[in-house]
């Protein structure tokens, strides 16, 4: 497989059961990305953008069909390794920050580094240069809760890429936020992807915003389409 395909999905098939009925979301979809592109997944609500993403990020199994990150063939894979994957690879930003709120912006970041075994010192400079560059420097021993709306995924997106994860999923990441806001978070967001050379999916209703990025598709039929 070429080595700068990053995410590449073949044939990806689930269905949740519904009653006695299965309800099929994904059907036989094939998606293939390379390094430094930013996708845009605009598609209507239930189509199934949260449950692509998911398996994309290893946290779910398709029902049928292949998940390839970096040539890491995923499927056949033990927890243990497509958990390693997941926290060396992939980075996740959600629509609602899910930010511990106990901790402050700088320990939130600080936490995947320290988890896969960087010492505080490292992690605290890196999460302090990730703080400086969303612009929220200043923010950095503030909770979640003290922060608005807009800093609030700024750091979620900060936690995301803290140990340089190759690829960054991103489900509705400016959803809950007011439009010049999330155009400021998403110019910050996209500093950042270019910056770095990551791949990065970002679901999103704001057609002015997947205008920005490389490439947009949808879910068409349970399948992906460009468009
Ligand atoms: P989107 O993110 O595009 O709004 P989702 O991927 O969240 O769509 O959901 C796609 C469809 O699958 C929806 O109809 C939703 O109700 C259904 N669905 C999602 N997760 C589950 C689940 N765990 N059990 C049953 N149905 C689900
Ligand atoms: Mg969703």
């Amino acid at each position: 497989m070429n080595r700068n395909v990053v995410l590449k999905l073949t044939g990806v098939e689930r269905q949740y059961g519904q009653g006695h009925t299965l309800l099929p979301i994904l059907k036989g979809a094939d998606f293939s990305m390379s390094k430094g592109e930013i996708v845009a997944l605009v598609a209507p609500s239930g189509t199934g953008k949260s449950t692509l993403l998911h398996i994309a990020g290893l946290l779910e199994h398709p029902d049928g069909g292949e998940v390839n990150i970096n040539g890491h063939a995923c499927d056949g894979l033990s927890d243990e390794k497509r958990t390693a994957i997941r926290r060396s690879e992939i980075g996740f930003v959600y629509q609602f920050h899910h930010l511990l709120p106990e901790f402050s912006a700088l320990e939130n970041i600080m936490m995947p580094q320290l988890i896969a075994g960087l010492s505080w010192k490292e992690a605290g400079e890196r999460a302090g240069q990730l703080l400086d560059y969303m612009r929220i420097g200043h923010r950095g021993s503030h909770r979640p809760g003290e922060l608005s709306g807009g800093e609030q995924q700024r750091v979620a997106i900060a936690r995301a890429v803290a140990n340089a994860p190759t690829l960054l999923l991103a489900d509705e990441p400016t959803g809950n936020l007011d439009p010049e806001t999330a155009s400021y978070v998403f110019d910050a967001l996209e500093a950042l992807v270019r910056q770095s050379g990551l791949a990065a999916v970002i679901a999103t209703h704001n057609h002015e915003l997947a205008r920005r990025m490389d490439r947009r598709v949808t879910i068409s039929d349970g399948k992906i389409v460009d468009f």
